[in-house]
This record gives C-alpha cells, sequence and structure tokens, in this order.
C-alpha cells in the first residue's frame, strides 16, 4: 500500500480523500491554491504545498506545479478527485511518465471515454446499448447532415465530442434550424473545448439520467455498485441524487450492470467509473462514461456500505477488489442535495465569508464538507461547498430524514439553494419518484419568484 499520496483537488473532495487516506494509514498531501491558504483541511494536513494563485488555469489546472509537488513531498501516487484535471488524459500519462501512480484508469482509457464520439463506438462494440444517433463524427456536408437527421428523427440533439458539465449540446426540432444548430455548436465546441467534432443523437423527449458506478483493479475484477437516479438537473447540472432509482425493476438494472462490467472488462478498464444512460420506456440508452469519482458516489456508499475512494486507492496500489459481485447487497435508499453558494431561485453565485454553519446529524446523515463558521467561500471556484446525504430503510424514510436535516442546517453570510431543496423535498411529483430529466427546470418556471 502507498505511504504518501498527493491530493490534487480542493473543497469537499480533497477532503473526503484526505480522510480516505487517513483510515488507511497513508499521509495525504494536500495542494492549495492562495485562495485556499486558509482551508481547514489544508492547515490539518501533515503537509500541504502551495502550487500558485487563485485562478485554476495556474494552480488546479497546474500540470508541472502538481507534478513539483509530488516529487518535492516523495508522494507515491496522485488522487486527482472529480473536475479539474480528473479526467485529462496527458495529466494521467505525465503522472505516470514522472513515476508516480496515477489513482484512475489508464491514460488510454480517458482518452477513449473523454471522446464521446470513441466512447460511443467503443459502447456499442462492447454491446452497451447506446441513443441512436449518426455514426461517429458528423461531415461537413450539409446534404449528408440532413440526411442523417432523417434518419435519426427529429428532434435531434447536436452534441461536442469534447463536451462535458452540461455544455455543448444543442437540440433541433426541424429541418429549416439544423445546419445553423450545427455549425453554432462546432464553433462553441472549438472554443470551449478545443475540439470542434460535433455528433448527433435523437433527442429522447422525457427520459430520466439514471448512471451505474462500477470499480475494477488490475486483476480483471469488475462489480457495479447499482443505480443512481440524478434526473433533477438544471441546465444539464445535477442539483440533487439518489439510489437506487425508484420504480426501475432490479432484473433491469442487473443486465445494464453485467454489460457495463463485460465493457469494462473489454477495455481493461482500472479504476472507478460511471457510465451515465438516459432512461426511457423501460429502455437504457448510454450517453457517457465518467472515469473518476463523481460528485454523487455518496449515495452509492450508503447503500451498498462500500468505500468507493478507499477502493479506488487500493485498486490503484494493486490490490485485488476486497468484494465480488454476489457480496454486494443493495440496502434501503439514500439522498443526496448538493449545497451551492448561490441565490435558490436565481442561481447567481453567492461566494463570501459564511459567518455560521451548523450542519445536520442523527442516524443516517452524511455531511461531506470542508466549510466551517467564518470560511470564506472563494469567488474562484465552483458554487457546491458541500452535500448532505441521508439514508433510510426505505425512501419515504430517506425523505424524512432529509427534511429533517435540511431543517438543522444554517449557513448564514452567504446565500444558498437550501431553500430550494426543502421546498424540493416536499413536492409531491418528486415525492412519488420517478421524475424526469425535464422536471425541475418545469417546477423552475411555475414557481418563479
Ligand atoms: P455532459 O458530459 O456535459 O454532462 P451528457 O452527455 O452526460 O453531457 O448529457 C448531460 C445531460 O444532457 C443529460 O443528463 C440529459 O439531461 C441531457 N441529454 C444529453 N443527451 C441527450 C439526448 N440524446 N436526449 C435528451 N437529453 C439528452
Amino acid at each position: 500500500m502507498f505511504k504518501k499520496i498527493l491530493v490534487a483537488n480542493r473543497g469537499e473532495i480533497a477532503l473526503r480523500i484526505q480522510r480516505a487516506c487517513r483510515e488507511l494509514g497513508i499521509k495525504a498531501v494536500m495542494v492549495y491554491s492562495e485562495a485556499d491558504r486558509e482551508a481547514k483541511y489544508v492547515k490539518l494536513a501533515e503537509e500541504a504545498v502551495c502550487i500558485g494563485p487563485a485562478q485554476s488555469a495556474l494552480s488546479y489546472l497546474n500540470m508541472p506545479a502538481i507534478i513539483s509537488a509530488a516529487e518535492v513531498t516523495d508522494s507515491e501516487a496522485i488522487h486527482p478527485g472529480y473536475g479539474f484535471l480528473s479526467e485529462n488524459a496527458d495529466f494521467a500519462e505525465r503522472v505516470e511518465k514522472s513515476g508516480f501512480q496515477f489513482i484512475g484508469p489508464t491514460p488510454e482509457s480517458i482518452r477513449i471515454m473523454g471522446d464521446k464520439v470513441s466512447a460511443k463506438q467503443a459502447m456499442i462494440k462492447a454491446g452497451v446499448p447506446c441513443v441512436p444517433g449518426s455514426e461517429g463524427e458528423l461531415p461537413d456536408d450539409p446534404v449528408q447532415i440532413r440526411r442523417i437527421a432523417k434518419a435519426v428523427g427529429y428532434p435531434v440533439i447536436i452534441k461536442a465530442a469534447g463536451g462535458g458539465g452540461g455544455r455543448g449540446m444543442r437540440v433541433v426540432h426541424t429541418e429549416a434550424a439544423l445546419i445553423n444548430a450545427v455549425a453554432m455548436t462546432k464553433a462553441e465546441a472549438g472554443a470551449a473545448f478545443g475540439n470542434p467534432a460535433v455528433y448527433m443523437e435523437k433527442y429522447l423527449q422525457n427520459p430520466r439520467h439514471i448512471e451505474i458506478q462500477i470499480l475494477a483493479d488490475k486483476h480483471k475484477n469488475v462489480v457495479y455498485l447499482g443505480e443512481r437516479d440524478c434526473s433533477m438537473q438544471r441546465r444539464h447540472q445535477k442539483i440533487l441524487e439518489e439510489a437506487p432509482a425508484p420504480g426501475i425493476a432490479r432484473k433491469l438494472i442487473e443486465r445494464v450492470g453485467e454489460r457495463c462490467v463485460a465493457a469494462c472488462k473489454k477495455i481493461g478498464y482500472r479504476g472507478a467509473g460511471t457510465f451515465e444512460f438516459l432512461y426511457e420506456d423501460g429502455e437504457f440508452y448510454f450517453i457517457e462514461m465518467n472515469t473518476r469519482v463523481q460528485v454523487e458516489h455518496p449515495v452509492t456508499e450508503m447503500i451498498t456500505g462500500v468505500d468507493i475512494v478507499k477502493t479506488q486507492i487500493m485498486v490503484a496500489a494493486g490490490e485485488r477488489l476486497p468484494f465480488t459481485q454476489r457480496q454486494i447487497e443493495i440496502r434501503g435508499h439514500a439522498i443526496e442535495c448538493r449545497v451551492n453558494a448561490e441565490d435558490p431561485y436565481k442561481f447567481i453565485p453567492s461566494p463570501g465569508r459564511v459567518t455560521m454553519w451548523h450542519a445536520p446529524g442523527g442516524p443516517g446523515v452524511r455531511v461531506d464538507s470542508h466549510v466551517y463558521t467564518n470560511y470564506f467561500v472563494p469567488p474562484n471556484y465552483d458554487s457546491m461547498i458541500g452535500k448532505i446525504i441521508v439514508h433510510g430503510d426505505t425512501r419515504e424514510q430517506a425523505l424524512a430524514r432529509m427534511r429533517t436535516a435540511l431543517g438543522e442546517t444554517v449557513v448564514e453570510g452567504i446565500n444558498t439553494n437550501i431553500a430550494l431543496h426543502r421546498e424540493l423535498m416536499v413536492d409531491a411529483k418528486f415525492m412519488a419518484g420517478g421524475t424526469n430529466i425535464h422536471y425541475l427546470e418545469e417546477w423552475l418556471g411555475q414557481h418563479k419568484r
């Protein structure tokens, strides 16, 4: 097992990885930007290295600074967390070339899955069901583009091969709007992701977003840890997640889970990963794979008892998965609410000094957050400042626990979206379960203030 790991991230996930290291008896080296100097996980770290100024490009995305920090601290491995460099194949390659273990899949796996076109092609080959669409990248010829759209059937969605974070997508309802939409998406994709390639998919009208968590070791053992329902989204961004997905037959999940496991074996995948699907009328359609730990991993941890971050570290060190598929049992129901520093209805970011932070507690309640009273939320990064996760024997109990937990939570000095979560937890349709990816935006439209 490693003696020392460098954590190349910030905020709640940096703290989450630090905690996993402590439990495993591993020293965690924290890196920080000048804006995160006062963070408690930095102060409490055995070792911490400043890697640059507040701007991500000069710190958390600064590959040479991070690799030098690993060198000067004698770290053996680098955990990238999520976001930042976690899905950057060049970074993974540089980490390994510098003699460190990258805690994640191989650079080749990241590269294949990072390009949504090659990811889909790999999945089709591995027998994973995909959203119908163009065979690979769209050509330049308008005649051919029109022909493909006609075959797929309107409405279609144009998506950037290199897209992520809910950006680089455009829905097209009519042939008249098609060519212009392709050109615009291409231009945006080139500017935002450095890759103008786009592809086309059938635009599913009322799907749910269901994803499968997998874990794989370096010895070809792969398991899936059930599913998560992440349909509550705004602008393609998840705001709360739950597991299991309400109302989907276990048998169906098992079938898809087994296909994901087979695909991982086929591509020699290792580490943690998530297969994202759209689910409509009883069918699953693959949309993309995330080759890293996800924000919403705790709901899976709560219902399976598996520590995903510790397992990531163990398998990176070459250990075998400590469980088989048959030993994975789904117990009860878990819900996660993302706490964002933003206006709950207008979504304007609200960084600044947290003058009061009181986290909830009690049975089945977990809070993953680096925030404390008097913590300053820097304006430079993502607005998510923590997650409240609850577990119950049933979905009803989990909902009741989340209501209680949100009721106990006090955050002063900045705005947060907790008020929105409180309303959603008593919304009749959400409480009934199975809302689709448009539900939250429709709800927001009806609850304008
Ligand atoms: P990103 O990598 O930016 O998150 P995804 O491909 O995972 O992009 O898609 C994000 C979200 O966009 C999905 O959860 C879904 O809400 C919507 N979406 C993507 N593809 C489709 C599609 N073919 N039909 C309908 N909605 C889609």
